[in-house]
């Protein structure tokens, strides 16, 4: 059994032209013409011709469509249109075979609905449009590190598991924790804003969950979440961050990612900064003038944001939103305390990320639980940090499977998520 290669497919260049190579992959297509056989062999970096002649070909027998095979041989130059080169082969080695017919066909002949390519999700990757999504998803987390880091940002790792329902509590998923209560975390919040204490600027890209029965395009129970949060910075300052993170993004992936924008079928063009930035007192005006029902404090429903998403196509913050709307944690504008320094961001009716800036003061947090209905016992040990020089800080969260729909330009976040969950998703 041969376990090596010496190159991927797109390692082979003009030098290797009449040298010996190893390649290793799977068979995309294969057609017999007597006395040779012409088979496409596919790598994660690409796909290469193969010429099996003579002996060879005599011998080679059934091989299915997507079996595994390594394959030595010759690289030479080619006729063929498609390829740079090819490789006349000197063995093929099977190394595990297909079955036939395959559950899903991997070179999108066959289209199959979503369902079933998330039911065969391995075999779905051998989809180049598939496989491009995720190598795509892998620039833009390589791009947010990068940016984090270069503004001095610290990179920090909250537990999943806590002991008790943190922000409220609706949406939790509950489990037994050997005998005691615990639940899944449904973001960093507390945690994060704890570490600016001693580390000043943080950020987290970690997963998290919420018991939401939602069956939309954008709501899973299981998300990726990218959080910041950053002492001595006010909410201005972190949407400026955002703003700079999500241009950064895009110009990553639009240089380094062409070939999977081909495959995809769609050209990822930078937006132009800065974002436009609107008041949710804006949003009301332009509400009421579109005939809608709505008055100041309510919050904004999906079909309120679809309009303001037809306003205002594209990237865009919505700030300033009343204090009653926002949780607990969030700090009111000096010269209006029924208004939050708050804000999220939209891309059209999407809301991708929200944040704010936060309170500092633990008496202030205490009120604003009581005034919640919440329990200030209940965090205890949240509120014990702010006696221990907490300094004034700011943040956000901005959901990473969201932000990758608008990337790809496709509306369903279980497209850009490896192994969705939702309410009728658990397996595989
Ligand atoms: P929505 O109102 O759209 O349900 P939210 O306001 O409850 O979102 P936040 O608590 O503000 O969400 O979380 C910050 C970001 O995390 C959101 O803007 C979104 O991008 C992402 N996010 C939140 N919940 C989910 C979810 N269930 N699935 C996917 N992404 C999510
Ligand atoms: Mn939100």
């Amino acid at each position: 059994m041969t376990f090596g290669k010496t190159h991927d497919i797109a390692e082979l260049t003009t030098e290797l032209i009449g040298k010996q190579v190893v390649l290793g992959g799977w068979i995309e297509d294969i057609r017999k013409l007597g006395k040779m056989t012409f088979i496409t062999l596919r790598d994660v970096s690409g796909i290469s011709q193969i010429i099996v002649k003579g002996e060879l070909n005599d011998n080679l027998g059934e091989i299915n469509r997507q079996s595994v095979v390594s394959i030595k041989g010759i690289v030479q130059e080619t006729k063929a249109r498609d390829f740079a080169f090819e490789v006349k082969a000197e063995e093929i080695e099977v190394l595990a075979k297909a079955i036939h017919p395959l559950p899903v066909d991997p070179i999108g002949r066959v289209e199959s609905n979503i369902d079933t390519r998330l039911n065969h999700r391995a075999l779905d990757m051998r989809n180049q449009k598939t496989a491009s999504i995720f190598k795509l998803r892998h620039h833009v987390l390589q791009s947010l590190r990068k940016t984090f880091v270069e503004k001095k940002f610290i990179e920090i790792t909250t537990p999943k598991i806590i002991g008790s329902a943190s922000e409220g509590g609706a949406d939790l998923f509950s489990l037994d924790y050997f005998g005691e209560k615990a639940y899944l975390a449904q973001s960093p919040q507390l945690y994060k804003e704890q570490m600016t204490i001693g580390l000043e600027r943080v950020f987290e890209i970690s997963n998290f969950y919420r018991a939401e029965n939602s069956h939309t395009g954008r709501h899973l129970t299981e998300f990726t979440s990218i959080d910041i949060e950053a002492a001595f910075m006010d909410y201005t300052d972190v949407m400026d961050i955002l703003e700079s993170v999500i241009i950064e993004v895009y110009k990553f992936v639009s240089e380094n990612c062409k070939k999977e924008q081909e495959a995809i079928e769609h050209t990822i063009e930078v937006p132009t900064a800065p974002f436009e930035r609107i008041t949710y007192k804006q949003c009301i005006e332009e509400l009421k003038q579109a005939g809608e029902k709505v008055e100041f404090g309510e919050d904004l429903l999906d079909s309120h944001l679809r309009i303001i998403g037809k306003n205002h196509p594209g990237f865009f913050f919505l700030m300033d939103w009343p204090m009653k709307l926002k949780p607990f944690y969030i700090r009111e504008k000096d010269e209006d305390a029924t208004l939050s320094r708050s804000f999220d961001l939209q891309f059209g009716y999407l809301e991708l990320s929200s944040g704010g800036t936060r309170l500092h003061d633990s008496e202030l947090l205490k009120a604003r639980l009581k005034e919640q209905g919440l329990d200030p016992a209940q965090f205890t040990d949240h509120l014990k940090t702010f006696d221990w020089g907490m300094p004034p800080h700011s943040g956000w969260g901005l959901g990473l499977d969201r932000l990758m729909t608008i990337l790809v330009g496709i509306d369903n976040v279980r497209e850009v998520v490896l192994y969705p969950r939702d309410p009728d998703r658990l397996r595989p």
